[in-house]
């Protein structure tokens, strides 16, 4: 479920996002799941045409090592499936069903978060392009951004579990010694446009 004064709006970073239509503060709760979509392995996904595994893929998140959760129709019936990508995001995890803002949004703002916080394996073999503005932009979403130490510290305790238990542990089991134990949510303002901007 979306925080209320969130709503769908053509988006400058890609097709249609997220937009804040009232201010939400730093800490606030953005979306609590789970979505109203089904959830799928990848054995099942497997067996899908391509043209639907990319419509599928293009909605969907991942939610485990082996598990996608999104629109078997390739048109999302939950909105916060519409949320855009950004490399500055705006909002991240607090737990596998929670997003919440990490910093204020202001009305008109794009929320946002950073799907490298949720996706390695389907970026891994698809990876994406990044159009989201920022001073930090990756430029390249590939599905391994969690295995980097700045990632790593960056995005502590605000990635799934799943993802959070990978990027924290060794191959020999070990916990991995993480340098920056607070996580620092990222403070440039992007994606500012209005719903109905138009495209940049
Ligand atoms: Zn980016």
């Amino acid at each position: 479920m979306l925080h209320k004064n969130i709503r769908v709006g053509e988006s400058p970073i890609a097709g249609l996002g997220l937009f804040a239509v009232r201010p939400i503060a730093k800490g606030e709760t953005v979306w609590t799941g789970p979505t109203q979509e089904a959830t799928f392995s990848a054995a099942v996904v497997a067996r899908w045409s391509v043209s639907k595994r990319k419509s599928f893929f293009f909605y969907a998140y991942q939610t485990a090592g082996d598990q996608w959760t999104g629109p078997e129709s390739g048109r999302p019936s939950d909105h916060s499936l519409y949320m855009n990508h950004s490399c500055e995001p705006n909002s991240w995890f607090t737990g596998d069903l929670r997003l919440e803002a990490c910093r204020d949004i202001k009305a008109g703002e794009e929320v946002t978060y950073d799907y490298e916080t949720s996706e390695s394996v389907s970026l891994q073999s698809d990876p994406m392009i990044c159009n989201c503005h920022a001073a930090l932009c990756r430029s390249l979403l590939d599905g391994r951004a969690f295995q980097t130490p700045a990632f790593q510290n960056r995005y502590r305790k605000h990635m799934l579990n799943y993802l959070e238990r990978a990027a924290t542990t060794k191959e020999d089991g070990s916990e991995r010694t993480v340098l920056n134990p607070e996580a620092t949510c990222p403070t440039k303002e992007i994606g500012t446009e209005r719903p109905g901007a138009g495209n940049i």
